[in-house]
């Protein structure tokens, strides 16, 4: 059976305990691989590699940095069928999604990343009349630290990766436990584009293995991770005493607020994916939507027509608008929201139950589930469940509607369909949440701040903001006689 090994300085290796995690593909329920079961001693190694490439790393030129890193994002073009048929089989998404987006946004992250240091300057103060000048020198930390969740795995394991290296930091990574698969792989990758040994150590295993051991290592002084919000809570009450550099991007249950005025056909189009892309497993979903009460019963006819239109099947069916969830346990937590919802009054419009798909019995499949709710603070609207059920209210005014899209614990995103500009802007600044798409959806410019309020998370990835967080400013201030 395959195995996926840790990837520690250049090479690939058996974990210290030899002991190993099964690996399954959701889209049959069969074990497929073993992943290497990494402890404190593999970390350990792993920060000792990363160590002993700082120095050098870190003062590589700009240029080459930024070669390698573009020669990364070619790679994982050109290996572009590769990478995505192993990300389908692991995660259990649509093949043509993990095409389409999954491995060309990891090349984007790198190429965005590789050109971006190129940029990146840093501001002077000139105290005038002082005879005095101030710099901010940045630099990069040391060992860093990247955790990432299995949703969408190689794109936000390398949406981490790629500014860490970048600003001249080197790196301790570990990815979900449940879709190890393509990290494995971007070893090799790195290895072929010249990424010197011990720049970029991946680790496998679980989070309380792994993952406990990065984030408690004393001498790694920065921690970007993104997964559930108890496990950021966790995180940052163990690196807080150390005084660590956090980011956290966590859950979100997102509001979709649309307005009668808007766009229908387009909106009706776009929520149905930011509904049910991925099954549903984005952050970024919009898993609570709120239609105004005159186009309430016409928009919830319409887009239960259209729900009860996708196809729920094998990852690899060319025809497959939803694949399967990611794993056994999870699929049975999506499920167990879908019978809370009825205990608390909701009506489940369409989907709602499990399905069979012939030739693949065993997978984790579910029909993409519509819930009427009929109070926005029953628990399926207040809590994530991070799968294909999305619920329908109707609102009449907009102070309600931004009292029910903030009336949860999350602020991450948030979609606005509306073609009234005092009303867009009114609204956007009302929301809590770090995004606000209007008249979109996961439309992203690499550029733009990345991140949520609330129990969201803290801190902001993307463009410079990385950058930022990947380095340590210094003021450096200097008097001089005439
Ligand atoms: P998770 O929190 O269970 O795991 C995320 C990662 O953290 C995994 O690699 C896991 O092994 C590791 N981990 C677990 N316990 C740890 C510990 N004690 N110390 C260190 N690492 C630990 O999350 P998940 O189930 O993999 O992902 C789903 C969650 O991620 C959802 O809540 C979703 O909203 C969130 N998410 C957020 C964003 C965002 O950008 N805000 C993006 C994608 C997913």
């Amino acid at each position: 059976m395959k195995k996926i090994l840790n990837y520690i300085d250049g090479n690939y290796c058996e974990p210290i305990s030899e002991t190993w995690i099964d690996n399954y593909n959701p889209s049959n329920g069969e074990v497929y691989s073993q992943i290497a079961n990494a402890n404190e001693q593999d970390v350990e190694k792993a920060y000792e590699a990363a160590k002993k490439a700082f120095p050098s790393w870190s003062n590589t030129t700009i240029e080459e940095r930024s070669r390698i890193m573009l020669r990364i994002a070619t790679l994982i073009e050109e290996n572009l069928e590769e990478l995505a048929y192993a990300e389908s089989l692991d995660n259990g998404k649509p093949l043509s999604l993990a095409k389409a987006v999954d491995i060309p946004r990891a090349s984007s992250n790198f190429r965005f990343f590789g050109n971006a240091i190129t940029q990146f300057a840093s501001e002077a103060h000139e105290s005038v009349g002082l005879n005095t000048m101030n710099f901010t020198l940045r630099q990069p930390i040391g060992v860093v630290g990247c955790i990432s969740p299995w949703n969408l795995p190689l794109y936000l394991f390398t949406w981490k990766i790629a500014p860490a290296i970048a600003a001249g930091n080197t790196v301790v990574a570990k990815p979900s436990e449940i879709t190890p698969m393509t990290a494995f792989m971007l070893g090799e990758i790195c290895t072929k584009a010249g990424l010197p040994n011990g720049v970029l150590n991946i680790v496998h295993g679980t989070g309380p293995s792994a993952g406990q051991a990065i984030v408690a290592h004393k001498n790694i002084k920065a921690i970007s991770f993104t997964g559930g919000t108890i496990t950021g809570e966790h995180i940052a009450r163990t690196a807080a005493p150390m005084f660590k550099k956090l980011s956290l991007e966590l859950g979100g249950k997102n509001p979709n607020l649309i307005f009668a005025d808007c766009n229908y056909e387009k909106m009706l189009a776009v929520t149905l994916k930011s509904s049910f892309a991925n099954q549903g497993q984005i952050c970024l979903c919009g898993s609570r939507i709120f239609v105004e009460r005159s186009i309430f019963e016409k928009f919830k006819k319409d887009f239960v027509t259209k729900v009860a239109q996708l196809k729920v099947g094998n990852p690899f069916d060319e025809n497959t608008n939803i694949g399967a969830l990611v794993s056994k346990p999870h699929m049975e937590k999506v499920q167990s929201y879908i019978e809370i919802a009825k205990e608390e009054g909701g009506i489940v419009l369409t989907g709602g139950n499990p399905v069979v798909v012939k030739g693949s019995e065993n997978g984790y499949y579910l029909e993409p589930t519509v819930i009427e709710v009929f109070d926005d603070q029953c628990r399926v609207n207040q809590e994530e469940i991070f799968g294909p059920v999305v619920t329908l209210m109707p609102f009449d005014t907009e102070e309600e509607v931004i009292n029910m899209a903030n009336g949860v614990e999350y602020g991450l995103s948030a979609t606005l369909w509306t073609q009234n500009l005092d009303r867009t802007m009114r609204i956007s600044k009302k929301i809590e949440s770090g995004i606000v798409w209007v008249n979109t959806w996961l439309n992203r410019d690499l550029r733009t701040p990345f991140g949520g309020v609330k129990n969201s998370g803290v801190g902001r990835e993307g463009g410079f903001e990385a950058l930022k967080f990947f380095t340590e400013p210094k003021n450096i201030c200097i008097t001089y006689s005439e």
